[in-house]
């Protein structure tokens, strides 16, 4: 007998799991079928086969009674040599195709989840940044991970058993009912006295692993928080070491305790109803015995033994089919899923007349424009201003203002819900997106490397730039010097996500990166976190020579930065309430002087000093 270790608990429903019960309508079936259908024929198959193999399984069972009357009770050697035989082919002949069974069905679930995943993929980069901001990446990976491997283990192992399961149990009945009635009741009335106890033990083991499970989590997010770059920073700062060491101890003690008690629990259940499970064979073998002796001799000694195998054959397949319904609501919750991710409409895509003009000037103009990332908070109010080809603006104002939001609507990061805003002569919503982007380069904030080589890193901008290219982007941005210190030149490592790089340096990467991809329009949100003196000129003697050639959008603290800038536009509170050149606004005694007395000075004289 066996009670499927870890997986055994797939069995029952959790709480949350009930709560959550899916909807399966006909339309959800349909959906879920539509992913089967272009894989019938390897479906039908399998169906095959697997009736095939489980009733081949049965056979050696029912060969046992001939070899019993007919080889030992028959006293005749060929024929006990030739059931023998018989009996081994069978096996063999049912295991080998359970092999190309098991082929198929993995080729198919995986077949299956590859479509799925490569659909689910390609939906999620269509995603706006709304989706990003608001969705916790975690969730976002889970659904493409495990939700997904979920599927895969439906098609392998849920579909595939239910239906050998269900083969071999409606065999074996038949089978037995034909050899003889009277046993074969009594055979079935034995099955509940197993299965019952095994369930309920089951279900015990199942509540303490997943009280292990919760602990286990709990440990591993100790170890994420705590071991992380930034989590052993906040640590060490603090002087927390100790105390999250006994955070750890703590949560660690509490998981090996529980995983004794998973390990021991039903144990004792276990000896017990191994006992019982005895019970069936000798029921089976005493009233076969007072038949065959008192009623009817035309019983042998083959058809008990026959009968004691087949009941044997019974357990496992009533109990793993009492799980189909827990099996099927799991399944159906995990497809719910993965179809309520697919269903998320594309926010932001192509008008189905976007335009692709030959070329982009990089003029930008905003009509009025009003924004909220949340319908109920209005962020911009009645945005207008217009920079023209080859100039530049500077954007300036207080943190929260507004100013990385007016720049996010140019790339339709996200879409304006008032107005419009203009690149060069068309409405962004009426381009053509990749051509769009293609044109507007952002060097942002929060500079994103990927973990590889600082080449790399430049050539995701564009894969067929020159080692010339590079190098001279790399001059352009001041970088080049920083790149020929490295032992490895263009080919050193920036570590994960740029660690390894300085804040300044990283942002010069970046300023490369942009200057490969060549846009139309460049936009430079300067970073408000403080840089050093030496880094913030190093910047600063970069982008300026690039503002004076390109046109470009500068979301400025500086005031060098500032003063590069051919128009400065100041926003508060979402709208724009001085515009002009900084010797005008700085005697205008507004929001601008102001910014100019508390920020800008304040850092000139800084940098002076
Ligand atoms: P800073 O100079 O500090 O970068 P900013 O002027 O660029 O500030 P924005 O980033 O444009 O300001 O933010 C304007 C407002 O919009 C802020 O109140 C901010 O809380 C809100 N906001 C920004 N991004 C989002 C978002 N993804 N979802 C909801 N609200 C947001």
């Amino acid at each position: 007998m066996s009670m499927r270790g870890g997986p055994m608990g797939r069995g029952f429903l959790t709480e949350e799991e009930k709560a959550n019960r899916p909807k399966v309508t006909g339309s959800l079936l349909k959906r879920v079928f539509s992913y089967l259908i272009p894989y019938w024929k390897q479906l039908a198959l399998i169906l095959t086969a697997i009736a095939a193999s489980s009733l081949l399984a049965l056979y050696p069972s029912v060969l046992t009674g001939r070899i019993i009357d007919e080889g030992l009770i028959g006293r005749s050697l060929p024929a006990l040599v030739r059931l023998i035989l018989l009996s081994l082919g069978v096996t063999l002949l049912s295991s080998l195709i359970g092999v190309g069974q098991n082929y198929l069905n993995t080729w198919i679930a995986q077949h299956i989840s590859f479509d799925m995943r490569n659909k689910m993929y390609a939906h999620l980069q269509k995603m706006s940044q709304r989706f990003f901001t608001a969705n916790n990446q975690g969730d976002i990976i889970t659904r493409m991970t495990s939700d997904i491997s979920g599927v895969e283990r439906v098609i392998t192992s849920t579909f595939s058993s239910i239906l050998s399961n269900a083969i071999t149990l409606i065999a074996a009945l038949v089978i037995m009912y034909r050899q003889n009635w009277v046993l074969a009741t009594i055979g079935v009335l034995v099955v509940p006295l197993f299965v019952i106890p095994t369930r309920s033990a089951g279900k015990t083991r199942w509540s303490l692993t997943r009280e292990s499970q919760e602990c286990s989590d709990e440990v591993n997010g100790i170890l994420n928080e705590t071991l992380s770059v930034s989590g052993q920073l906040l640590v060490k700062l603090f002087g927390k070491e100790k105390a999250e060491y006994e955070r750890y101890k703590s949560a660690n003690e509490r998981m090996i305790k529980l995983n004794i008690r998973e390990s021991m629990a039903g144990r004792w259940f276990f000896m017990i109803i191994q006992t019982f499970s005895s019970i069936g064979p000798m029921a089976l073998y005493l009233v076969g015995g007072i038949l065959m002796m008192k009623y009817d001799r035309n019983i042998s000694v083959g058809d008990i033994t026959v009968m004691v195998a087949l009941l044997s054959r019974l357990y496992g397949p009533v109990n793993s089919l009492l799980n189909i319904q827990v099996e099927w609501i799991r399944s159906m919750a995990m497809f719910t899923r993965i179809f309520e991710y697919y269903d998320l409409p594309v926010e932001i895509e192509n008008a189905p007349d976007a335009v692709t003009p030959d070329s982009a000037d990089g003029s930008v103009r905003f009509d009025h424009v009003g924004f909220g990332y949340e319908p109920e908070r209005k962020i911009l109010h009645d945005v207008s201003f217009s920079l023209k080809a080859g100039r530049s603006i500077a954007i300036v104002g207080p943190s929260g203002s507004g100013k990385s939001t007016i720049i996010n609507l140019i790339p339709r990061l996200y879409d304006c819900q008032e107005g419009a805003v203009f690149f060069g002569d068309y409405d962004v919503k009426k381009l053509d997106l990749s051509f769009l982007r293609r044109n507007v380069g952002i060097v942002s904030q929060e500079t994103y490397l990927f973990n590889g080589t600082i080449r790399e890193n430049l050539l995701y901008a564009r894969p067929d730039a020159t080692e010339d290219e590079l190098i001279e982007a790399c001059k352009k941005a001041n970088i080049y010097e920083f790149v020929q210190k490295q032992e490895d030149g263009l080919d050193a490592m920036v570590g994960n996500r740029g660690l390894k790089l300085s804040g300044g340096e990283k942002q010069r990467l970046s300023i490369a990166r942009v200057l490969l991809k060549d846009p139309a329009l460049l936009i430079f949100d300067e970073a408000t976190s403080a840089l050093d003196s030496i880094s913030e000129a190093r910047i600063q003697e970069a982008i300026e020579p690039i503002i004076q050639s390109r046109t470009s959008i500068l979301i400025a603290h500086r005031l060098s930065t500032i003063l590069a800038a051919d128009e400065i536009l100041v926003v508060k509170d979402g709208r724009i309430v001085e515009r002009g050149v900084h010797a005008d606004l700085v005697k205008a005694g507004g929001v601008y002087t102001e910014l100019y007395e508390t920020q800008f000075k304040k850092a000139l004289e800084k940098a002076e000093a």
